[in-house]
């Protein structure tokens, strides 16, 4: 008989460290336990089975218990939660559902339970049906209201991935639905100018959405939901999904005297091991190493946890693994565009001091001439002197994903913006330019950091005082109609070179154009006829205008 190895959560990171176990050594005895009903199910695809894109339940079920014994020799426990761990003895307490408890001994544990939806303790909570998005009978609870019910109008507390999903798919059953976010945008990975972008695109497909308003109390009326914001303002919904975030499930590790992180997660080594050498732990639950800083994180995603499962896996089984770090890298659709965010974001970088700059790229997804091209907004984050990349984030409707993960593989082998430019990337216009966006995110960064150009930033040029400064607009007199900074002067770039005459030599000169790349070139003209205090507007108008009037 082989080892026997125990896993708390049969899900992402269980579910893999179980199948990969078993893929390891015939031998080993492998038990899941898992509370719930299903095991190995798609939580991404969740929201999708509301408005029927995932049109067949059975969809959601990548895995069965059955499925799971007769392919890889696991014994899959559902309807048992693991309640106990008695780490000395090496052993675990489970309750069935028919409250039947008995013990089961391990040589190795794994936790794998994931996170749970937050559910503070608002005023009135407890007397409403406040839905959470966690797991299948979640969905399918709402999917029964919607099809029941036919509620008319829905609110989402939340404006992460989640929450947006949500919105997006209620909406598409034709519920009105209301999103009320606490913070001053939607999707905390981005940083707000990016963010700014997807506000716009959200509220044009109908959705009400509030920012910088929390929920200050639950109230039920008749069949409704009456819920009144910190502003006073009062909605009210037929249907209210809380879903502003998760944190660990550490309840048991806690109760058995492992490790705790500040965070709040389950503290883990390299190994994955917990401070208990025989308990491993993965997922949601843990505090993970974030790759850019070093720091404990939490980052509670599918792909980091599955990666997780399977080095646990290695480890267990004998193999040399190590788990290095998570960076985040993660994207959500949103309506019709895709926000998509890898490593470390400006609000962060900040907020711990790190020196850092940031360059806007508005680039075509593919060459514009051949048609359907759309724009990617591409924000790059790196270190001033190294030009170390150090995080990105794009918002676009096409190739988001693709340019992001090509910029999440420079970050995980610690490359820098060189990196970016020599990327040699799959090119024919119906797909791409002969210079990516990734490349063209490389080069500007490079141009900054050489002092090619001297950039002002949207925050900065907002704060200052038009009689201070004097801002150009070098765009065409179409791009200008009815948009544009106010108090700028208006001096199309192909004219600049006659008009240097009408320019102060005495005070600072901002230039800007729709992306950031007639700015550059006016900055160069400029520059090179004795104008020494000239900055361009990084990423342009269309960086600006979102982020200040948007
Ligand atoms: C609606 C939704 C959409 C998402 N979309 C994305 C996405 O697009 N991209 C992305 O990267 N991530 C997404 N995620 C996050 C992703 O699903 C999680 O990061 C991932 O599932 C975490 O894996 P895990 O194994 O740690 O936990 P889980 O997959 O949550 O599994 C934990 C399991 O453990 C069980 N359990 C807990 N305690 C016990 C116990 N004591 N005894 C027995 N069983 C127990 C729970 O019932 C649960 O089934 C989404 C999550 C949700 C909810």
């Amino acid at each position: 008989m082989g080892k026997k190895v125990l896993i708390v959560g049969g899900v992402a990171g269980g579910a893999s460290a179980a199948a990969r176990l078993r893929r390891l050594d015939e031998e080993m005895e492998i038990i899941i336990f898992e509370r719930g009903e299903h095991i190995s199910y798609a939580n991404c695809g969740l929201p999708y089975y509301v408005s029927g894109v995932i049109a067949e339940r059975d969809a959601l079920l990548v895995q069965t218990p059955e499925g799971m014994r007769d392919r890889f020799k696991i014994d899959v426990r559902i309807h048992s939660e693991v309640t106990r761990v008695l780490p000395e003895e090496k052993v675990i307490e489970v309750q069935e559902a028919n409250g039947k408890v008995y013990r089961e001994s391990y040589d190795h544990l794994i936790l794998s339970p994931g996170a749970a939806p937050l559910r503070p303790p608002i005023p009135g909570i407890d007397d409403i049906e406040a839905l959470i998005v966690r797991n299948v009978l979640d969905i399918d609870r709402i999917k029964q209201i919607v099809d029941e019910q036919k509620p008319q109008t829905a609110a989402v507390v939340g404006g992460g991935f989640i929450g947006l999903e949500m919105a997006e798919n209620l909406q598409a059953r034709g519920v009105n639905t209301t999103i009320i976010e606490m913070s001053n945008q939607v999707m905390a990975p981005l940083d707000f100018e990016m963010a700014a972008i997807l506000h716009e695109h959200i509220f044009n497909k109908g959705i009400n959405l509030v920012l910088e308003d929390g929920v200050k109390s639950f109230a039920k009326k008749e069949n409704t939901t009456i819920i009144t914001l910190q502003s006073g303002e009062e909605i009210e919904a037929d249907l209210t999904i809380m879903a502003i975030g998760v944190k660990p499930e550490i309840k048991l590790a806690k109760e058995a005297g492992l490790a705790i992180g500040d965070l709040g997660g389950i503290k883990v080594n390299e190994r994955l091991q917990t401070s208990d050498p025989n308990i491993y732990a993965v997922g949601d639950a843990i505090e993970v190493k974030n790759l850019i800083t070093g720091q404990a994180s939490l980052i509670p995603l599918a792909g980091p946890a599955n990666k997780q499962g399977r080095i646990v896996a290695d480890i267990i089984a004998g193999r040399n693994s190590q788990y290095k770090g998570t960076q985040g890298t993660a994207i959500a659709k949103v309506f019709d565009l895709a926000a998509a965010s890898t490593g470390i974001n400006e609000k962060m970088l900040s907020k711990l001091e790190i020196p850092y700059e940031v360059s806007f790229t508005h680039s075509n997804s593919h060459a514009s001439y051949y048609p359907g091209s759309t724009r990617v907004s591409v924000k790059l984050i790196f270190g001033k002197s190294d030009g170390r990349v150090l995080g990105a984030q794009i918002v676009g409707s096409q190739g988001v994903d693709k340019r992001i993960d090509d910029i999440a593989g420079v970050i995980r082998r610690q490359g820098t913006i060189y990196d970016l430019q020599e990327l040699e990337l799959a090119y024919a216009p119906p797909f791409s330019s002969a210079k990516d966006p990734v490349n063209m995110a490389g080069y500007v960064a490079e141009n900054i950091i050489n002092g090619d150009v001297r950039i002002i930033h949207w925050q900065e040029l907002r704060k200052l005082k038009a009689n201070d400064i004097f801002i150009i607009d070098v765009r065409t007199e179409e791009e200008r109609k009815g948009k544009f900074i106010p108090g700028s002067v208006h001096i199309p770039i192909d004219n600049l070179r006659d008009r240097l005459s009408e320019l102060p030599k005495d005070k600072d000169i901002v230039v800007y154009c729709e992306i950031g790349l007639r700015g550059y070139l006016a900055y160069r003209i400029l520059t090179q006829h004795g104008f020494t205090r000239v900055k361009n507007l990084n990423g342009g108008w269309v960086t600006y205008y979102p982020a200040v009037f948007g």
